[in-house]
């Protein structure tokens, strides 16, 4: 009959429009494709106009290295990771996305984040120059905090930002063996306490590794990603760069401006 719908029709039509249509997940503008210093975002998530309004750190002005801001490294004692790379303090929009991608399962975050990434990073790599980067690693979760959760949001994003950047990724480097009471609430001290052999080294690393990368959605006193530099110094790592999406000092406003 002629107002029978010819199903597979309708199917493919419907598949074309949704793939050949997206709304910015900021402003519902429609979005067929943005690109950032030749990075193509995944499933055009943002428009161009967003993308070029998001809160970013002045990396010009920290040269890449927000330790280099004094109020910041005096915020993050006893570390023992050499630099500190992160895209945005912990305000919207990535402290929604964040939650989305944690709690609500919204894993094409993971390749958002590491496009801005690797693009706000190739951008600081062109006027400075960086150590090159032997290793890509997370923050690993215990085994039992994984196996609830089901992932982890560091080892997407690593796995996305090492791939776009042809570095060497290795999720089984080192391993959380201690599952720990949760770090929110605990004074720095507290937390150094709390993690003290939290974690160990899985394999022997080859001699060549001298600049590793670290890489956790999230920063807040830096100790946990120091337990983990304070290894891989031992094991003759030179360099350890701890690269997130937000750091969350307090003293850390939308401006990218730290007041001390
Ligand atoms: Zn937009």
């Amino acid at each position: 009959m002629a107002w029978k719908l010819d199903l597979r029709k309708l199917k493919t039509c419907c598949s074309n429009t949704l793939s050949s249509l997206s709304c910015c997940d900021l402003c519902g503008a429609n979005v067929s494709n943005s690109v950032l210093l030749g990075y193509s975002l995944p499933q055009a998530l943002l428009c161009q106009y967003c993308i070029n309004d998001l809160p970013y750190f002045n990396q010009s002005i920290i040269a890449g290295n927000l330790l280099n801001w004094p109020a910041i490294h005096r915020a993050l004692p006893h570390i023992h990771f050499d630099q500190l790379f992160a895209l945005s303090p912990y305000i919207y929009p990535f402290n929604k996305w964040l939650g989305q991608m944690k709690y609500l399962g919204r894993f094409e975050l993971a390749k958002l984040f590491s496009t801005l990434l690797c693009a706000q990073w190739q951008a600081m790599a062109m006027s400075k120059v960086i150590a090159p980067i032997d290793l890509v690693l997370s923050v690993p979760l215990h085994v039992k905090k994984w196996q609830i959760r089901g992932y982890n949001q560091a080892h997407l994003i690593a796995k996305s930002f090492a791939r776009q950047l042809s570095l060497p990724y290795d999720a089984n480097v080192v391993e959380r063996v201690k599952n720990n009471d949760s770090q929110m609430g605990k004074t720095g001290n507290q937390r150094r306490k709390n993690l003290a052999d939290a974690f160990s080294l899985q394999k022997k690393l080859a001699s060549h590794i001298k600049h590793v990368v670290i890489i956790d959605d999230v920063v807040t006193t830096g100790t946990t990603a120091s337990e983990i530099s304070k290894l891989l110094k031992q094991a003759g790592v030179e360099t350890v760069t701890l690269v997130t999406v937000c750091l969350t000092l307090p003293n850390v406003k939308k401006s990218g401006v730290v007041v001390a």
